[in-house]
């Protein structure tokens, strides 16, 4: 089957028109084709001439009529002058076809129809001649490549060994060619070419374009899920070696002592309660990106939720000396949401409070409504302890995976550096967020705002 072809109605606006067409005529208009024997132009010729044809029958029967002439000379004689005019009509009509049936022509820098299109495809295109040229690329493909010029071969502008070896393949082998390449200026990206060979589009020689596919974030989620899954494995080992290492000391120098031996096993238990946590905070995770895009809908109080979370915390913050207070929480402060997420939500940020900032002695877990963005009413429940809290340049990475502010400090604790992203996932998951605030040496404030539930708009505290 053929492909449509080039043309240019009226000799200076291109257009594309359908199928078995005549090839592309790079200056001349080219709206009539070959076919001078076709029955149309017979037809188109017929009736251009009907009146001379007319006229001409009419004469004849006269002259028959008259006796000047017999009937079969008559008829012969019209035959011969209608078949004349018809011909010379005919090709009257066909001669500006001859000029569009010239030999196509090389596709030319700048050429208009070529830009047109290449400034309507959305990935970043470049077209370029049989040598090598540049005949035009749209406005993506200058940014991500400023030095290729228009009339300019394209191992000027992209020096990439990969993607030349590549268009030198699709033009020999007319078959398209794949290659990717990394660049580093202005920014760190990955891409991958696709270099067409393009012979049907009436072009002689043929066009070569060149397509872009930024392949970067792509290779930013390939990256991050690698990073997490060898920070997964580092902190599943850590606990693991130890347990190892204190199965070959009881088996060796602490054989006979039992004391070392009852030490060693509360340690070891408490290397395997860590990995029981982190295996647990793992799976969290992924079945809460899983449900990333399922909206909760069922109203909770998270009133209820914060007085729940507190019961079940006061031995940990009995043990390390601390208060927890409980502010404006008389109204019922509903929010559409998951309720054993939600309680995941708060008993991470509380016993972050009770693990990190015992210090401080006082938690308060404030709850209130506040005006979210553009306007609408949100629930808020601000935890605020009073420890050390935590300088500027952590706020900003505490939700990321396996971030902590001093690692030891967090294993000490039985921390997993899972729990805030734990946090952001959830709050992600509700339409809601978490912002941070501390001052270093006066404590921290993680306040969770969520969309108020329907009909729930705040006439709390
Ligand atoms: P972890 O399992 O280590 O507690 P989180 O994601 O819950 O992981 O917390 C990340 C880090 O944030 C902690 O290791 C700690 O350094 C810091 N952090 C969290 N809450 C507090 C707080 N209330 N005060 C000081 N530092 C905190």
């Amino acid at each position: 089957m053929r492909h449509g072809r080039l043309l240019r109605p009226g000799g200076t606006r291109p257009s594309i028109v359908a199928a078995e067409a005549k090839p592309y005529e790079s200056s001349v208009t080219a709206t009539h084709d070959s076919g001078s024997l076709r029955p149309e132009r017979w037809f188109a010729g017929f009736r251009r001439t009907r009146l001379v044809l007319a006229v001409t029958a009419v004469a004849f029967a006269v002259l028959w009529a008259l006796g000047a002439i017999a009937a079969g000379p008559a008829l012969a004689g019209f035959a011969l002058v209608a078949a004349a005019v018809l011909i010379a009509t005919a090709k009257s009509e066909s001669s500006p076809a001859l000029l569009a049936r010239d030999e196509p022509s090389a596709p030319r820098t700048g050429d208009p129809l070529i830009e047109a299109v290449l400034a309507a495809l959305p990935d970043p295109v470049v077209a370029l001649d049989h040598r090598g040229d540049v005949v035009a690329l749209n406005a993506r493909a200058a940014s991500i490549a400023p030095a290729l010029r228009p009339g300019e071969s394209v191992s000027l502008g992209l020096r990439v060994p990969e993607v030349l070896e590549a268009i030198r393949q699709a033009r020999a082998s007319g078959t398209s060619q794949r290659a990717e390449f990394f660049q580093r200026v202005p920014l760190d990206r990955w891409y991958e070419v696709i270099a067409t060979p393009i012979s049907e589009a009436g072009f002689k020689p043929g066009l070569v374009l060149l397509a872009f596919h930024d392949l970067t974030p792509l290779r930013r989620v390939e990256e991050m899920r690698a990073d997490f899954v060898a920070n997964a494995s580092h902190e599943l080992r850590t606990p693991l070696a130890a347990l190892s290492g204190f199965i070959d000391t009881l088996r060796g120098s602490a054989r006979e002592d039992p004391a070392a031996r009852e030490r060693f096993l509360a340690i070891m238990q408490a290397q395997a309660d860590r990995m029981a946590r982190l295996i647990d905070d793992l799976l969290s995770l992924s079945r809460i990106e899983l449900n990333a895009h399922v909206r909760p809908d069922k109203a909770v109080d998270l009133g209820a939720i914060v007085r729940q979370v507190t019961d079940g915390l006061q031995t940990l913050a009995r043990d390390r000396g601390v208060e927890i207070k409980t502010i404006g929480a008389s109204d019922p402060l509903l929010v559409p949401g998951d309720r054993d997420e939600l309680i995941r939500v708060f008993e991470n940020l509380v016993e972050n409070a009770l693990k990190y900032a015992a210090s401080g002695k006082r938690v308060e877990i404030a709850l209130s409504f506040g005006g979210g963005a553009e306007g609408i009413s949100e629930a808020r429940v601000a935890v605020r302890d009073h420890g050390p809290g935590i300088a500027p340049e952590h706020l900003p990475r505490l939700t990321e995976r396996f971030y902590r502010v001093d690692v030891s400090e967090s294993r000490a604790q039985g921390g997993t550096g899972l729990g805030l992203a734990l946090v952001k996932h959830i709050l992600n998951r509700h339409a809601g967020r978490l912002t941070i605030e501390s001052v270093p040496g006066q404590g921290a404030t993680f306040t969770v705002h969520l969309p108020l539930a329907v009909g729930a708009a705040g006439g709390g505290s």
